[in-house]
């Protein structure tokens, strides 16, 4: 490990609290846009049900997980309860019931990792993704919003990182970077590991929610009202903590051994997991494990060009919380 890690934060650190504070809340969707999602979800629903009586749409990703920036896209999942459903066809007769309603930019991708079915609503001019019993993604997001109620930093720390990553353009899969529910366990492990810990591990503490997904067993503490004290021993502000989330992800990380695990709430080791080597094409250059399909690894899409940009990117940005006079602007500088 690099000796960097041991680097003593800048004295002026807490000057940046407001400057940061801002910028979290600018970021945060007024309630009329919570209300349009709403709007949208509910005239979904009524098309879908003509089709399919029995279906329900669900929310989920940033929408839902409280982590969606102003102007965010909202995820869909169509739950449909079929055993021997074919999600192409549904996809394209999806597809054909929206345009007829006079929907945007209709699209099914019955090819993608997640098939869906994209559309813009010209009346809220809200673009929506359609998938089709996306469940684990629907319980992901319950994991990651209970996470959030526990201690407000981690949702300013999470929006202060995902705006980051998108103004540094690594927030890019189909480009080899990360996905917004990776940077977000990746803030959620790191308050796991702070001393004082600022939060629990949900999925170790005796479960009061359960459900089991496609043979996953998904059981976590739910009742996070009960937790909302965990992390007031530690007095960190949001400066300090994105200074010292971005020196971990710089300096402190070992990469070549460790995976995050918001699961175990540590890293683990990465033989452990049988993640040492490439299989197709999982490299496993920076790994993190997903909380409930836990053989995922959602670093897999890093390959060894991209993992340069990510750990530059990291180093950058410790860089300029460390040393720069201005780090609220230099940090979110345009690629
Ligand atoms: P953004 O604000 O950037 O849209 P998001 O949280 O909605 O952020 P997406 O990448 O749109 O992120 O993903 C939507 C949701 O899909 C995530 O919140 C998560 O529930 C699920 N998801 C995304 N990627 C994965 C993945 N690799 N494995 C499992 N679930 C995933
Ligand atoms: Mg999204």
């Amino acid at each position: 490990r690099n000796l960097k890690w041991i680097i003593k934060c800048r004295g002026d650190i807490d000057t940046l609290n407001a400057p940061f504070l801002e910028i979290y809340e600018s970021l945060i969707p007024p309630e009329e846009e919570k209300a349009k999602q709403k709007q949208l979800l509910a005239s979904l629903e009524k098309l879908v049900c003509k089709e399919w009586p029995e279906a329900r749409l669900y929310l989920y990703g940033s929408c839902a997980n409280s982590f969606g920036v102003s102007k965010s896209d909202i995820d869909v999942c169509l739950a449909i309860n079929d055993a021997d459903l074919n999600k192409s066809e549904v996809l394209l007769k999806l597809a054909d019931i929206l345009q007829s309603d006079n929907l945007q930019n209709v699209q099914a991708l019955t090819r993608a990792r997640v098939p869906i079915v994209k559309l813009r609503d010209p009346v809220t001019g809200i673009s929506c993704d359609i998938c089709i019993n996306n469940v684990l993604a629907v319980v992901n997001t319950k994991l990651l919003r209970d996470y959030a109620e526990i201690d407000g930093r981690l949702r300013q720390l999470a929006f202060i990182v995902k705006h980051w990553a998108k103004s540094r353009r690594i927030n890019e899969t189909y480009q080899g970077t990360l996905s917004s529910y990776a940077y977000v366990l990746m803030c959620i492990h790191f308050l796991q590991q702070r001393r004082p810990a600022i939060l629990p591990c949900l999925q170790g503490i005796e479960a009061t929610y359960s459900v089991t997904v496609e043979d996953v067993e998904c059981a976590f503490f739910d009742q996070v009202e009960n937790l909302r004290n965990f992390g007031s021993h530690n007095k960190e502000t949001i400066a300090h903590l994105v200074w010292a989330f971005f020196s971990y992800w710089a300096y402190g990380h070992d990469y070549a051994n460790s995976v995050i695990s918001v699961r175990e709430g540590s890293t683990i080791s990465k033989r452990k997991k049988d993640w040492t080597r490439r299989v197709g094409n999982d490299r496993h250059l920076i790994c993190i494990e997903d909380p409930f399909e836990t053989s995922h690894d959602l670093g897999r899409v890093v390959d060894k060009f991209s993992i340069r940009v990510l750990r530059g990117e990291f180093e950058r940005a410790a860089e300029i919380m460390q040393h720069d006079p201005n780090p609220c602007i230099k940090l979110f500088e345009p690629y």
